[in-house]
């Protein structure tokens, strides 16, 4: 069924939904979930999260680069939703960005802009652009509610409709896996699509941000050199030369969406 069908039988039976467009890629979308729901939990799930991990203190040099960087990309991604009118979209978030001493080569973002890095990716990470390559394909997934469209789809809608009518702690645990917040439940796979869309945001955000896209590319080089084994930016393994192709042919069109 086509979105818009979809938008139009939700409208049938009056239900919490809207239809958005995806900013950068343009593409509608259906969301189920009030995304104010969504943030509360994601709070919730991502405090708890921190006070299991060992958070890397303010003072330590790893953790300032990336809240640096995370925050530089969040101003950019701001000024473009500013200049189109969807500051909407963010409505609600919280940004934060922490870093956490664990060798798993991981990030993630929850909805709402609650940020995740792992020293096990810094260490494949050597300019501050590249590092501003994995800040922003985390925080497109959050602004591009891909945990939301998620749990719109299918097995997902089921979830949705539980925590709607009243929430228990196995509701918000499904939720947050449909998400795409993995702790115990392990780590959403996020459709091949929703990859590319965040590869794409993010490069414009990087750009606006300062960064060099063309670091996207070696970022991902090296990612692949690594062997993938990487739960959330790896996840649904399109092929890396895919996604570097992809991102290689993306570039050359970022400065015409942002005119
Ligand atoms: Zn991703």
């Amino acid at each position: 069924m086509k979105v818009s069908s979809l938008c139009s039988l939700a409208l049938a039976f009056a239900f919490v939904v809207s239809c958005a467009k995806v900013p950068v890629t343009k593409r509608k979308q259906l969301k189920l979930l009030p995304e104010k729901n969504l943030i509360d939990m994601s709070k919730t799930s991502y405090v708890q999260f921190l006070a299991e991990s060992k958070v890397l203190p303010d003072n330590d040099p790893r953790s300032q680069r990336v809240k640096q960087v995370g925050n530089k990309i969040k101003d950019a991604a701001i000024s473009f939703l500013t200049k189109r009118n969807q500051l909407k979209r963010i409505e609600n978030f919280e940004w934060q960005f922490n870093t956490v001493n664990d060798p798993t080569v991981n990030a993630w973002c929850m909805p709402g802009g609650f940020v995740v890095v792992y020293t096990g990716i810094l260490k494949l990470v050597e300019t501050d652009d590249e590092l501003a390559t994995i800040m922003g394909h985390e925080i497109a997934h959050a602004i591009a509610r891909h945990g939301n469209e998620r749990m719109s789809q299918g097995l997902g809608v089921q979830v949705a409709l539980g925590v709607l009518q009243g929430t228990t702690s196995e509701d918000n645990q499904n939720l947050l896996y449909y998400a795409g917040v993995g702790s115990q439940l392990g780590i959403l796979k996020f459709s091949r699509m929703h990859e590319s869309e965040s590869d794409k945001i993010g490069l414009v955000y990087m750009k606006m941000a300062g960064y060099d896209p063309n670091h996207a590319v070696t970022f991902w080089q090296k990612m692949a050199a690594n062997g993938g084994s990487v739960p959330e930016l790896l996840s649904t393994h399109p092929s890396d030369e895919k996604r570097i192709k992809d991102i290689q042919e993306f570039i050359p069109k970022i400065d015409e969406i942002l005119k």
